[in-house]
């Protein structure tokens, strides 16, 4: 009877604190996007290749520490996640956002934003050379992957390409930002009806995006929080000096002088590096650089305390305002 009380107890606690991602439904019949994509293609895609994606990264994740993550925090630090879930949280969110921008034609949404056709034409001149830009990236990405637009954390539109199910949310993509059109380019996603010719669906695919969709999706990208996290991600210099942080800052905390007793002199190295490194664009302000270089002063002013072999109260009350003024930086950087 305990046995079973615990065995309640532990899936009831892992359904109270891990989430399962499961299949969204398309909003459509797998007929409606013919002639552009075929039935079947379609039911195939969505329920086998996107189910395991789902299936999989469940799997992956159940009974780990990751299993209580957001999909964006999945997503942002897939350099240092296993392949299985960096491919299927990538394929999970890639074919999510998918199956929302197409439409049959008689279904889609006219509203496109008026700031979103003045961001096109400001960057791109026209909704036509938009499209060939899409058609570009997604035609010469080699092999399987996806071509993306997306709003850069500088908040411009760009065209872009990754491959195999990675995306432009992830720490490993060279152009980052939020993706709010993508399209698969995995031969799964065509050669049923189209064989090996992909400019051929590429123009079809064109008639079942939902620009009114894609437009809404930029005006809220604009404002996302996420799009602040990748732009702080982006600063490695930030990201670097964080970690010496992280490692020395917190064992004090609890009483452990060693990592910052030995570390002391990298941890002023890397403040002097991020206070010399070109911050993102919009952080590049007069109380940024003032914080970087008071954080800069503490850190050396710390380095010179270890050196004098200073109490372990001393180091934690120097620490402690290090870490405060830090955290001065990464609010500046949150505005
Ligand atoms: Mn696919």
């Amino acid at each position: 009877m305990k046995a079973l009380f615990s065995i309640l107890f532990i899936s009831m606690n892992s359904l109270l604190f891990s989430q399962e991602f499961s299949l969204p439904a398309l909003p459509y019949s797998y007929a409606s996007y013919e002639p552009y994509i075929d039935a079947q293609t379609m039911e195939i895609h969505h329920s086998k290749h996107h189910q395991a994606y789902v299936t999989n990264l469940n799997k992956a994740l159940a009974g780990t520490k990751m299993a209580t993550l957001s999909m964006n925090q999945l997503l942002m630090d897939a350099s240092f996640r296993s392949d299985v879930v960096r491919n299927n949280a990538g394929g999970h969110y890639n074919h999510s956002l998918f199956w929302e921008i197409l439409a049959p034609k008689d279904k889609q949404t006219s509203i496109v934003q008026e700031a979103f056709n003045e961001a096109i034409k400001a960057q791109y001149g026209s909704m036509d050379s938009l499209k060939k830009a899409l058609t570009q990236a997604a035609s010469t990405r080699f092999g399987s992957g996806w071509a993306w637009l997306i709003v850069t954390p500088d908040k411009k539109l760009m065209v872009t390409s990754t491959g195999n199910q990675d995306n432009p949310i992830m720490d490993i993509s060279k152009d980052r930002g939020i993706p709010i059109l993508g399209i698969d380019v995995w031969e799964h996603a065509y050669y049923l009806k189209y064989q090996n010719k992909r400019g051929e669906y590429l123009s079809g695919i064109f008639n079942l995006i939902d620009w009114g969709i894609v437009s809404d999706k930029y005006t809220k990208a604009l404002i996302d929080p996420l799009l602040i996290e990748i732009e702080k991600d982006n600063w490695f210099a930030l990201k670097d000096f964080h970690k010496v942080m992280g490692q020395t800052f917190h064992p004090s905390e609890e009483g452990n002088l060693i990592p910052l007793r030995t570390r002391s002199g990298e941890l002023l190295a890397k403040a002097i590096l991020l206070s010399s490194s070109k911050p993102p664009v919009s952080k590049d302000k007069p109380e940024v650089h003032k914080s970087l270089y008071n954080l800069t002063e503490q850190c050396e002013k710390i380095y010179e305390l270890v050196a004098k072999n200073a109490k372990d109260e001393v180091l934690i009350k120097e620490i402690t305002k290090a870490h405060d003024l830090f955290h001065q930086v990464q609010e500046l950087c949150h505005d």
